[in-house]
């Protein structure tokens, strides 16, 4: 898909969306990003109050076909993905084939 041509029809036009959104019904213009993940746990830094806590989100693009209307999504924050699999309670695991 990201080279251009359809995985699932062989078409050739093919929208590229940056960052999947949704709506933010809270506001009438605004967004937020459509993330794989939302896990709030430990950032592994530590501020004056002790360990911090953060949101570990993974964004996502996507690639439609214009023919068929195929989607491929692609999650855009490996790194992140990586460190949620290495850590317990996250519901991320890496599956790896033996
Ligand atoms: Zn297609």
């Amino acid at each position: 898909m990201k080279d251009g041509t359809c995985t699932h029809c062989e078409g050739t036009e093919i929208y590229e969306i940056e960052e999947a959104r949704i709506p933010n019904y809270e506001s009438s213009n605004g967004v937020d990003a459509l993330t794989l993940t939302a896990h709030y746990g430990p950032s592994g830094e530590s501020g004056m109050f002790g360990a911090k806590s953060a949101r570990s989100v993974v964004r996502i693009s996507a690639y439609v076909c214009a023919a068929c209307a195929y989607t491929e999504l692609y999650a855009q924050n490996l790194d992140v993905l990586d460190r949620l699999a290495n850590t317990s309670g996250t519901g991320v695991h890496k599956v790896t084939r033996s």
